[in-house]
């Protein structure tokens, strides 16, 4: 089984010391690509060192809403150098938040940095990574200005509404989906999961966060995660039992997500769609390549060596 993570950040402070053997772990559990984000200007030097070291890490650069207040002047000048220097490159993550952290930062100026970037992947006919925390209209509206966009839009962690589904996939949008769909009702999820057309299905775990529950009982931790207990962190395997279903150990609240618990987001979300995890894997997969096989990618190259020959090289923006 291969899977593709389609959306996480590998360069995040809190695991980057780990990131060497996270990526041999999860690669070992059949992840072969892991689409990394940037969030600020402080970690795109570490996502870029990162695509070149790693040959299954797409680097992705952005500015995430919680870092819009903190930009500098010259941000999008080095934001447009970056891609110009590293083709291989998507953009993101990049978005509008109005929760509860979205809210500290002024909404006009998300909005500004947002539409940039969001212009700037058009050009460059790259996909685009995007964040929205309850600011689907605005988002809609937005998209609907600066679209259609034929390199695709991924909505990553989406959790918008079943209704809103056919909008974004007509403007040429992925579904990405983490743990953080659990927090959803089983029934809504449900419901949202099943209008989301096929070949716009992607998986991702949005590590370190957005850890899933485990429903098979096992998930993979973080080894040293300062939020587990002492006796977790020593084990000298990433692989863990969960307690959770078990119900002795209680899990601390922070506890860090690993990239190779994508498996645990497929079982839940296969299980949704009534599908096997095997036909989910592939499916997602299929489209995660065909998304991010854009002019300059990694992914032509695996492409023309292997696999996954078959699919035209050019997105088709035909509504179906
Ligand atoms: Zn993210």
């Amino acid at each position: 089984m291969k899977l593709f993570d389609a959306h996480c950040h590998l360069q995040d402070p809190r695991i980057i010391s780990k990131a060497p053997q996270l990526i041999s772990s999860a690669v070992a559990s059949g992840v072969s690509a892991f689409a990394v984000n940037g969030v600020s200007e402080k970690d795109w030097n570490l996502v870029k060192e990162m695509g070149v070291k790693y040959p299954s890490v797409v680097p992705c650069f952005g500015i995430h809403p919680w870092y819009v207040a903190e930009r500098s002047p010259q941000w999008f000048e080095t934001l447009k150098s970056l891609f110009e220097t590293t083709p291989s490159a998507a953009v993101g993550e990049i978005g509008l938040d109005k929760g509860s952290k979205g809210r500290e930062i002024d909404f006009s100026d998300q909005v500004g940095v947002f539409r940039q970037q969001l212009e700037l992947a058009k050009e460059l006919n790259k996909p685009a990574s995007i964040h929205c925390v309850r600011a689907f209209g605005d988002l809609l509206e937005i998209t609907k200005s600066v679209g259609p966009f034929p390199a695709g839009l991924i909505l990553h962690s989406y959790l918008g509404s079943a209704e809103m589904v056919p909008e974004f996939a007509k403007l040429g949008a992925y579904f990405s989906f983490s743990g953080f769909l659990m927090s959803m009702s089983e029934k809504k999820a449900k419901k949202m999961l099943k209008a989301v057309p096929s070949d716009r299905i992607l998986l991702e775990t949005d590590s370190p966060d957005a850890l899933p529950k485990s429903e098979s009982g096992t998930l993979y931790f973080v080894e040293g995660d300062p939020s587990l207990l002492p006796e977790e962190g020593n084990s000298s395997q990433d692989l863990e039992s969960n307690a959770s279903s078990g119900g002795s150990m209680k899990l601390p609240k922070e506890t860090l997500n690993h990239p190779a618990n994508i498996h645990t987001v497929l079982e839940y979300v296969a299980r949704l769609l009534d599908m096997k995890n095997e036909e989910l894997a592939e499916l997602s997969y299929t489209n995660a390549v065909q998304l991010f096989s854009y002019s300059g990618s990694k992914l032509l190259l695996e492409r023309g060596a292997a696999d996954v020959s078959g699919h035209t090289q050019n997105h088709s923006t035909t509504p179906s």
